[in-house]
């Protein structure tokens, strides 16, 4: 068997207090139904932990504790400070990461060394950058040619309580996206983590109180979607929703926001095309592709599931994929040399496993992988293999719906113009990724993909000041980045007669 590490002592003592109550108003509620629900470490299929579960009520009070703050105790926060309370959780992030990496691990699935060196320095410095905008918001004078004499000038105000519904596969990370920049321009927010993955926002929410921010600010209740996510997207006191996941809850969302009008921002699936050219620098690309695919198992939003790879290289080029995919370790998490971890849930795994089925039904040919792992302590857990399609037909279902698992549709093209109408083919518009040594074809794809974020010669490459978000059904708004701080914020338009 593996070695897997150590659980950290903090954790340790984390998971010991349960049920793992919610948090109201800047205190550890049980929900007002009693209810709990259990937590699944998807490594083993173990119970991880009992946790309350919010349901109607729970989201309204938190609702009221988050409209208490926004007028009150937050809104007498200066901004400088808001950044320093900003800047304090980003240091106690990094100060207790390893601790976090770990549990993220335990209630998610992913590597420990991703949870350490990708999520953990990321969070934090969506933290900082965001903390570096609460001083900088500001409205702007407005010279008008009305008649008489007139002081003209606009406001920027924070929007007001926002509902964050996120998804398990990047838990804190999704969740840090929106309470990083709502925080920074004076919003209060309630919190509802994936039921799949509640612990670190838990845990979040214990380091936001240690960090000094005034109770009611941040309310984190986990629960189910259509009884808590529910609740908070019809919510007549919410002013805004930010949700990540599927598009089919993004048009619920949608449609139950519709009460008040709030607004709403989605970030939802794709079917991201990630396109080699012939010319590209092969040994780079190999794996590039793998990782913008196999990274998370697949579980990312932004994954690069179907890889178009140019007719002169496709043989030599897919076959190089499926053996670099048979080489990536599978297993628990915690094992430091583990380098994909299972899927979320039995859910995921049937989804996945179907589609698996599904694809040489219609007649795709698995060229590595294509099965459930169950050797040893696998059996226990949601694990399948790397999987790469060959023979996919554009219109096959495993080419053109979100699979959501370590599965790739390789299709092979003549040129450019063919690529991109491949490419566009579909109703998503999350990402693209190009690999070429010819940058006139690069700047061509660049601007021909219909999707919000296209990484060249890379993929799944973030940054706190880059936007990141989605065109047609992949949804509306941006995180990070500047372009984040519009979703926010509202404009005041303010005329003084001087007259
Ligand atoms: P996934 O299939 O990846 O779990 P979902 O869109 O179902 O994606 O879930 C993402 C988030 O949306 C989770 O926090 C989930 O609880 C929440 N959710 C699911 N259904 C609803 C709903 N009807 N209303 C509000 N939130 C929901």
């Amino acid at each position: 068997m593996a070695v897997t590490e150590q659980l950290h002592p903090a954790l340790l003592s984390f998971l010991k207090a349960q049920p793992k109550r919610m948090l109201i108003d800047g205190k550890w509620v049980e929900a007002v139904s009693g209810k709990t629900f259990e937590t699944i470490n998807p490594a083993t299929g173990e119970v991880l932990a009992s946790v309350a579960e919010a349901d109607r009520e729970d989201i309204d009070r938190a609702v009221k504790a988050a409209r208490r703050a926004f007028h009150g105790t937050w809104a007498k926060v200066k901004p400088a400070d808001r950044a320093r309370l900003l800047h304090r959780l980003a240091d106690l992030i990094e100060a207790n990461g390893d601790e976090l990496a770990m549990l993220e691990v335990l209630d998610n699935g992913m590597p420990i060394t991703m949870a350490r060196k990708g999520m953990v320095p990321r969070v934090a410095e969506l933290l900082r950058y965001n903390a570096g905008w609460a001083t900088k918001i500001h409205g702007e004078t407005i010279e008008t040619s009305v008649p008489g004499e007139f002081f003209t000038y606009t406001l920027r105000e924070p929007v007001g309580v926002v509902g964050a519904i996120v998804p398990w596969n990047g838990p804190l990370v999704t969740a840090t996206w929106k309470l990083a920049p709502a925080l920074a321009v004076g919003c209060t927010v309630v919190l509802k983590p994936a039921e799949q993955t509640p612990l670190t926002s838990l845990r979040l929410g214990e380091l936001i109180l240690e960090a000094g921010f005034p109770a009611g600010v941040v309310n984190i209740c986990p629960g189910f979607g259509p009884t808590a996510g529910a609740a908070l997207a019809e919510h007549m006191d919410v002013n805004k929703i930010a949700f990540t996941g599927e598009y089919t809850t993004g048009q619920i969302i949608v449609k139950a926001s519709a009460g008040n009008l709030k607004r709403v921002s989605l970030e939802l699936g794709g079917k991201s095309p990630d396109i080699v050219f012939a010319d590209a620098d092969l040994e780079q690309a190999v794996p590039g592709t793998a990782w913008g695919i196999f990274r998370n198992s697949g579980q990312v939003c932004c994954a690069g599931s179907r890889l178009f790879v140019e007719q002169k290289v496709y043989d030599r080029f897919v076959s190089r994929v499926a053996e670099y995919a048979s080489t990536i370790r599978v297993g628990n998490g915690l094992d430091p040399s583990t380098q994909m971890g299972p899927l979320i849930s039995q859910e995921q795994l049937d989804r996945v496993t179907g589609y698996l089925r599904v694809g040489q039904e219609e007649g795709a040919k698995a060229v590595v992988g294509g099965e459930r792992l169950t050797a040893g302590e696998m059996g226990k857990g949601y694990f399948v293999s790397p999987t790469v399609f060959d023979c996919v037909r554009p219109d096959m279902r495993v080419a053109q719906e979100e699979i959501f698992g370590p599965v790739v549709a390789a299709i092979p093209f003549k040129d450019l113009d063919e690529v991109v109408a491949l490419s566009n083919n579909t109703h998503y518009g999350l990402a693209g990724g190009a690999w070429t040594h010819d940058v006139r074809k690069a700047h061509r794809v660049a601007k021909a993909l219909q999707a919000g974020v296209i990484w060249v010669n890379c993929y799944t490459v973030f940054d706190p000041a880059m936007p990141f978000g989605g065109y047609k059904m992949s949804g509306y708004g941006r995180e990070s980045g500047v372009h984040t701080l519009e979703l926010y914020t509202q404009v005041k338009a303010v005329w003084m007669n001087l007259g």
